[in-house]
C-alpha cells in the first residue's frame, strides 16, 4: 500500500477505467476526470502526488494543462507522466519543454506503466522511500507509523494517523467534511460526515499534550484546515 494519490486525466472512458483499475490494483489512490478543465478545478482543493495526463484531450490539451501547472509554484512539484499515441514524437519534444517528467506510449502494458510511475515517484522522492515527513514541528514516520513532536511520540489511532498525514501533506487549505471523507477515507467508503468531526476531535486530543492542537483549525460553515497560521 502506498500513500500516493494519482490524478488521471483521460477522455476515453474505457482507457480511464482501465487506468483506474490498474492503479488501484497496485495500491494507489486514484481520482480520474475526463478533461483538463475538470482537472484544473480539482487542483483548487487537492494536489495529487502524480498526474497521469493524456496528450489528446477535448478542449484544453494535456500539454496546455502541464504548462499551466508548471507556472504555478503550488503545483510545480507535481510529477507528470504523459500518455501519447505511438507516432506523436512531436508531443515528446513539446512535453519536455512543458516540464513533463516522463512518457508512456499507447498502447502500454500495465507493467511498463507501473514501472514508469514508480521510477518518477522515486526520482521526485515521494514514493515510500521517503518515509519521514516533517511540518509545523511534527514528524511523521510512514514506515513505523509513528508521529513525533518535541521528541515525544504522540498516541494516534490509525484514522487519526491518516488524517494527520493528509493534513501535513496538504497544509493551508480548507477541506469540507465530504472532501476529507473522499481524500482520506476513500471515495468507495460510505461514512456519515459527522464521523469526520469525531476523528478531528481525537486528532486534536492527541496533539494537545504538545500544545499542537491549534494546527487543526475549524473553518466555520466550511470544514477544516491544517495550518501554522492562526485560524
Ligand atoms: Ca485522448
Amino acid at each position: 500500500m502506498t500513500d500516493v494519490h494519482i490524478l488521471v486525466v483521460e477522455d476515453e472512458s474505457a482507457v480511464r477505467e482501465l487506468l483506474t483499475a490498474t492503479l488501484e490494483g497496485a495500491g494507489f489512490q486514484v481520482t480520474s476526470v475526463p478533461d483538463a478543465h475538470k482537472a484544473r478545478d480539482l487542483f483548487s482543493h487537492f494536489i495529487p502526488g502524480l498526474l497521469l495526463l493524456d496528450w489528446m484531450l477535448p478542449g484544453m490539451s494535456g500539454i496546455e494543462l502541464a504548462k499551466w501547472l508548471r507556472k504555478d509554484e503550488r503545483f510545480s512539484g507535481v510529477p507528470i507522466i504523459m500518455l501519447t499515441a505511438k507516432d506523436e514524437e512531436n508531443a515528446k519534444v513539446q512535453g519536455l519543454e512543458g516540464g513533463v517528467d516522463d512518457y508512456v506510449t499507447k498502447p502500454f502494458s500495465t507493467r511498463e506503466l507501473l514501472a514508469r510511475i514508480k521510477a518518477v515517484l522515486r526520482r521526485v522522492g515521494s514514493d515510500d522511500s521517503k518515509v519521514i515527513k516533517t511540518r509545523a514541528g511534527l514528524e511523521i514516520d510512514l514506515a513505523q507509523h509513528r508521529v513525533m513532536a518535541h521528541n515525544q511520540t504522540l498516541q494516534l489511532g490509525p484514522t487519526e494517523f491518516k488524517l494527520l498525514h493528509f493534513f501535513m501533506t496538504h497544509p493551508d487549505r480548507v477541506y469540507s467534511r465530504a472532501q476529507l471523507l473522499d481524500l482520506v477515507w476513500g471515495s468507495h467508503v460510505f461514512i456519515e460526515e459527522r464521523t469526520v468531526d469525531v476523528h478531528i476531535r481525537r486528532l486534536r486530543k492527541a496533539l494537545e499534550p504538545e500544545g499542537m492542537d491549534p494546527l487543526v483549525q475549524t473553518v466555520r460553515g466550511v470544514g477544516y484546515r491544517f495550518s501554522e497560521q492562526p485560524g
